[in-house]
């Protein structure tokens, strides 16, 4: 492979580019938004004089792709990592506070511990999400973890943020390899990390600098409209007005959304729904050089506070309930739960932004799980990418940078364009 077309700048396309880039291949990337980042992204914020994301956003020091590509792309250092690894809970209805600290080791022995444990649960009700490692591909995460005041603490706010999905009906084998490779792993996999001044200083920029080093041809604003698909692979790209032809020793990675993947490759259906995550910001007086922390919270609407210095970020996952309310209602309703959380007396409501992401993930339910697409395709030449793409992973970030990599792999390696395990019916 000689030049790379990456289609989609998110962070699967720019995992992709740089991998690719790294490797001394000539990469054009493709971008429909004028900006880089996709779900994953910055912004100024007028109104409230603050930068902020389109959403929270958690990594753990276990997603060892994501660390790899902070460190192939120089953005690490962007990163916060909080060590050792800590979470502080806060009941809005009972007032109750405790935190979360994971033991060193393999084994959760520190669940045994019940001043560990939150307030009220007991190990058994716990221990029901050992239940996820062995869970079959059709069971719902809620049918394997029981109820009670163990999943109302500890299952629910986790397997709700990691799949953005109602454990109710997400897909149990999806939090496997999450635990796995992060809890299973003892404390130093478990940390939480997030971006110190935005996601785009730590995932994006860093990277399209690489990029910009290494010679790629960067197209913001520029649209893919259009493949012209033949038996024996692509012929050309359609984008921003222009055909653009494709040699046979050049490869193209589709990093767009299941949507859009769809419409660009004919014998694909996307996934029949998706998943919402609502934000709040709120700007807070400005000062002081505290990192980065994070509150989680139950009882209440409000799931998760991200804190930075001048901001308080709320964050809703699976948040089919809220989605559609009026913004100037979400904010009154989550922000005595934030002041009540982060002890701000009885402060009146700041300047604040409501951030809806109507299509954050896909709905990730045993069904959907079946129906991910494969990395390869059945055209020479042509790979997709995506968090959605099966990588064995729910769709994260660590989802997303593995997709792309895997992308670049599968091109490198090249493909038999009568490879029919490609097809998807
Ligand atoms: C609010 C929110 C909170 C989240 N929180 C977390 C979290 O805490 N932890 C976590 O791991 N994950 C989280 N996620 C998920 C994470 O953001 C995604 O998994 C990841 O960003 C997906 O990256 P992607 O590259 O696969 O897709 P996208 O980011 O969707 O990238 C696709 C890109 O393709 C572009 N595009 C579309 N059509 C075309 C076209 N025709 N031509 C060219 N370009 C096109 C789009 O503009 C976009 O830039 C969250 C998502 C949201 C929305």
């Amino acid at each position: 492979m000689t030049r790379l077309h990456v289609v989609g700048a998110g962070i699967a396309g720019l995992a992709a580019a740089t991998a690719a880039a790294t490797r001394g291949v000539r990469v054009v990337l493709w971008e429909a938004a004028p900006q880089a980042g996709g779900r994953c992204r910055s912004f100024d914020d007028a109104r409230l004089g603050r930068r902020i994301d389109n959403g929270n956003h958690l990594v753990l020091s276990g997603n060892r792709a994501t660390a790899a590509y902070l460190d192939r792309i120089g953005g690490r250092g962007e990163m916060h990592e909080i060590a050792p690894a800590a979470y502080p809970f806060v009941d809005l209805a009972t007032g109750e506070r405790w935190t979360l600290r994971p033991g060193r080791g393999p084994v959760p022995l520190w669940l045994a511990d019940p001043a560990r444990r939150p307030p009220g649960t007991r190990l058994g009700e716990l221990g029901r999400g050992l239940g996820l490692l062995w869970a079959g591909r059709r069971r719902a995460a809620a049918a394997v973890l029981g109820d009670g005041t163990g999943y109302a603490r500890f299952w629910d706010p986790l397997v709700t943020a990691v799949l953005n999905t109602d454990p109710a009906e997400a897909a149990a084998h999806l939090m496997r390899p999450v635990l796995l490779e992060t809890f299973a792993r003892g404390e130093p996999a478990c940390r939480p990390v997030i971006a110190r001044t935005g996601l785009d200083d730590a995932l994006v920029a860093p990277a399209l600098r690489l990029l910009r080093d290494r010679g790629a041809e960067i197209r913001l604003g520029a649209r893919v409209d259009g493949l012209d698909l033949a038996d024996d692979g692509v012929r050309a790209l359609h984008a921003a007005g222009e055909r653009v032809e494709l040699t046979p020793s050049d490869g193209i990675v589709l990093a767009t959304p299941p949507w859009i993947t769809a419409e660009l490759v004919p014998d694909h259906a996307a996934p029949a729904a998706y998943s919402p995550i609502v934000n709040a910001h709120f700007a807070l007086a400005e000062g002081g050089a505290a990192p980065p922390a994070l509150v989680g919270l139950v009882g209440g609407a409000a799931q998760w506070i991200f804190r930075r210095p001048g901001l308080a970020s709320v964050t809703v996952s699976a948040a089919d309930a809220l989605v559609d309310l009026p913004a100037d209602e979400l904010a009154r309703r989550f922000w005595p739960e934030v002041r009540r959380a982060l002890d701000l007396g009885d402060a009146p409501l700041p300047a604040f932004r409501i951030i809806k992401e109507k299509r954050a993930t896909p709905r990730q339910t045993p069904a959907a799980a079946a129906r991910r697409w494969p990395t390869r395709t059945r055209w020479r030449g042509l790979a997709l990418a995506g968090d959605w793409i099966d990588t064995g992973l729910p769709a994260t970030i660590e989802s997303a940078v593995r997709s792309g990599e895997a992308a670049v792999r599968t091109l490198a390696r090249g493909v038999a364009p009568d490879d029919t395990t490609a097809r998807i019916a």
